[in-house]
Formats: C-alpha cells, structure tokens, sequence
C-alpha cells in the first residue's frame, strides 16, 4: 500500500526538470479531504479549497524534487509519483550508500524548509506587499503550514517517513545490518505508537491515529517477516 500505485487512465503525466513526473488520481482526492476537513474548521469555501489543492500540490512536489535532484546527483535516473499516501521519488540505479541515502531522504524535508524560507525572506523584504490579498495571504499560510510543518514531522525517526530512513541508515551504520534494521523498526512501531495517541488524546485527531497506528501496524508485520525469514534460514 506504501509502494507506487499501478497506472490508470486518470493519471497526470509531465516532465519537471527532466524528471517523469505521475499524479495519481487518489492524490487529488487524498488532497482534497485534508483540505476541506484538515485545516478549514469544517467549512469548505470552494476559493479556499482551490487555494490549498494548488498549495499542496506544489508543496509535496517541491518536497519530492528535492530528493529527485539528489538521486540524479548519486547517478539515478528518478521519477516521481504523486498518489493517495503523498509522494514517491524511486530510482532504481542511484547510489544505495549509507551517506548517499540519508542525504536523499533530507533532501526532500530540506527543500521544502527552503521553500518556505524564500517566502519568509519575500514577507520581510516587503516584495509580496504589492500583491496582497487575502487569497495570496491564505496562500502563504498553507504554504507555510505544509513546508514546515509536514516537513518536520517527515523528519520523525518512523519509517517509511524520511526521518525513519535515515534512522534506518544511521542504525546500520556499524556492525549487523539487520539487527541495525530490526531496531529501527521498534523505533519506528513505538514512536507511532506514541504520536497516534498524542495525536488522539491531546489533538482530538482521528486521522493522526489513524496514521500513525497504520505506521506502528505496518513496521510491526516488517518485523514479524523478518523474524519468520531469521528463522527460516537458521
Ligand atoms: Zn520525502
């Protein structure tokens, strides 16, 4: 469910820098529902709503041209996919170094941060004044929102968030690779663990709970197979 979503006649297909770029269908939709319940108060202006789809579409994009521009960099040849769990940047030739992979996984949080840096420059420079209004406010609050806060919580070591990957090559660094790999699972299952009930109990977040107990679910099933393959092969 993670991995990349098989094609259909609905995808949107355009190159960006060179690099193949697919939406999928369920990203608008997954969009969509983020937007008219996640942040609106429940009311969903259509303006508003138009606003936050652009906003995160460019966001998410510029978070996964990021870590495409590093992959290209370690010599891959990467392609996005937009879809219903976000975004996807896969290269199936890039350099799978420790140092190179976790440089890949900042580089998308790290690009988002630049982004909502270059706004926060435009604002204190006072060059966005001439065009303000409340649609371009909305806009830059959303664009905010998404490129820092998203991109801080990308950042939680729970994989297959970046941060988790980057726990994962940090783990392994040194010495057994899939002792190194097994405790980072258990990191990921118990900090989504937590999230999903800080989410629940101190946020009144249904969909952090959801989230994040899909997380804890799916990197607990990682250790149980590998588990069962340690004692397959013994
Ligand atoms: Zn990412």
């Amino acid at each position: 469910m993670l991995g990349e979503p098989p094609p259909t006649p609905a995808d949107l297909h355009f190159r960006l820098f060179g690099f193949p770029i697919r939406v999928h269908p369920f990203f608008w939709v997954v969009i969509l529902i983020l937007g008219m319940g996640g942040l609106g108060g429940g009311q969903a202006d259509p303006v508003e709503t138009l606003i936050w789809v652009v906003v995160a579409f460019i966001s998410i994009l510029v978070h996964e041209l990021g870590h495409a521009v590093l992959q290209r960099r370690y010599g891959g040849h990467p392609w996005i996919t937009l879809y219903g769990m976000g975004g996807l940047s896969s290269c199936d030739d890039c350099d799978r170094s420790p140092v190179s992979q976790i440089l890949i996984s900042a580089a998308g949080p790290i690009a988002g941060f630049l982004l909502a840096g270059g706004i926060l420059l435009l604002i204190y420079s006072r060059l966005l004044e001439p065009i303000a209004s409340p649609a371009v406010n909305l806009a830059i609050v959303y664009l905010l929102w998404i490129n820092i806060g998203w991109g801080l919580l990308n950042l939680l070591p729970i994989y297959p968030l970046d941060g988790g990957r980057i726990a994962r090559e940090l783990f392994t660094l040194k010495g057994n690779v899939r002792q190194g790999v097994v405790q980072s699972l258990w990191l990921s299952v118990v900090l989504a663990g937590v999230c999903g009930v800080f989410g629940l109990l101190w946020l009144q977040s249904l969909y952090m709970l959801l989230i994040f107990g899909y997380l804890a679910y799916v990197n607990y099933q990682t250790i149980q197979a590998y588990q069962n393959y340690r004692s397959d092969y013994r």
